[in-house]
């Protein structure tokens, strides 16, 4: 691969679902440690893209090459690829007769076969960068929105992926818990992860972002850096959207 390392490419995505076009023709690149927020209308297809980049979804047409490989159903271990390709969703979806870090590491012990004791030590040095090193032992039914959500982001670094994709990781919680899952995030992409992101957060977009990315009815109607995006938007559907949004 270039100097500048394609982590994902997307050419020519389709996706139906039955008689509903979801996905037209969507183009995509993201760069290693580039941060890509997605934008746009409910129903416009943002969590159907972030699905068929984690093949939770199968595309119908197109292809999408996740580290310069090309995935495809038949071929691969698509196990294999989720590991790569970590998942927050808007409901953390944590289990609740777990412990945090019980829910932490079950995946790279499960499914990775990495020894208890080392996955707790990971674990645990996770959750303490994401400000819940005294939240180890609790249940789940303890925690803020906010902090479930923190779990469920150490819960998805802890299969160490390539990527991470977030779809609405805020929406779900009371105002005033949002900002301590944003700002997890903002580490996160300080870091260097490579990171998707549905958002409806226009100020972690303007912030964060390094592309925004702005869906209309299963198109990309506008891609551009966010100040392009949001002080200069050159299409007309886009300026709709924001200044709904704004
Ligand atoms: P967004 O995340 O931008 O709100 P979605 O990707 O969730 O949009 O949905 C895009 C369109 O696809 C919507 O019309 C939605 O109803 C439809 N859709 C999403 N998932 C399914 C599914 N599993 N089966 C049928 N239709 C779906
Ligand atoms: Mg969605």
């Amino acid at each position: 691969m270039s100097e500048e390392q394609e982590m994902i490419r997307v050419e020519h995505l389709n996706k139906s679902f039955g008689e509903l076009h979801v996905l037209k023709d969507i183009d995509l690149t993201v760069k290693e440690s580039d941060v890509v927020v997605l934008i746009g209308a409910s129903g416009s297809g943002k969590s159907t893209l972030l699905r068929c980049l984690n093949f939770l979804e199968m595309k119908n047409s197109g292809s999408i090459i996740i580290g310069g490989e090309q995935i495809e159903k038949k071929s691969h271990d698509l196990n294999k690829i989720r590991q790569k390709v970590g998942m927050v969703f808007q409901h953390f979806n944590l289990f609740p007769h777990k412990t945090v870090i019980e829910n932490v590491i079950e995946a790279p012990t499960q499914v990775k076969g990495v020894k208890k004791s080392e996955a707790i030590k990971e674990g645990k040095a996770l959750l303490d960068k994401v400000g819940l090193g005294d939240k180890y032992d609790v249940y789940p039914s303890k925690l803020s929105g906010g902090q479930k959500q923190r779990v469920a982001i150490a819960r998805a670094l802890a299969m160490k992926p390539d990527v991470m994709l977030f779809d609405e990781p805020t929406s779900a919680l009371d105002p005033e818990l949002v900002n301590e899952v944003l700002t997890t995030m903002k580490e996160l992409a300080e870091e260097g992860m490579t990171m998707v992101v549905v958002t409806h957060e226009m100020g972690f977009a303007r912030e964060v972002a390094d592309w925004v990315v702005y869906m209309h009815e299963g198109r990309i109607v506008e891609y551009g850096h966010p100040d392009e995006i949001f002080n200069e938007p050159k299409e007309q559907r886009t300026k709709d959207f924001l200044s709904s949004v704004l």
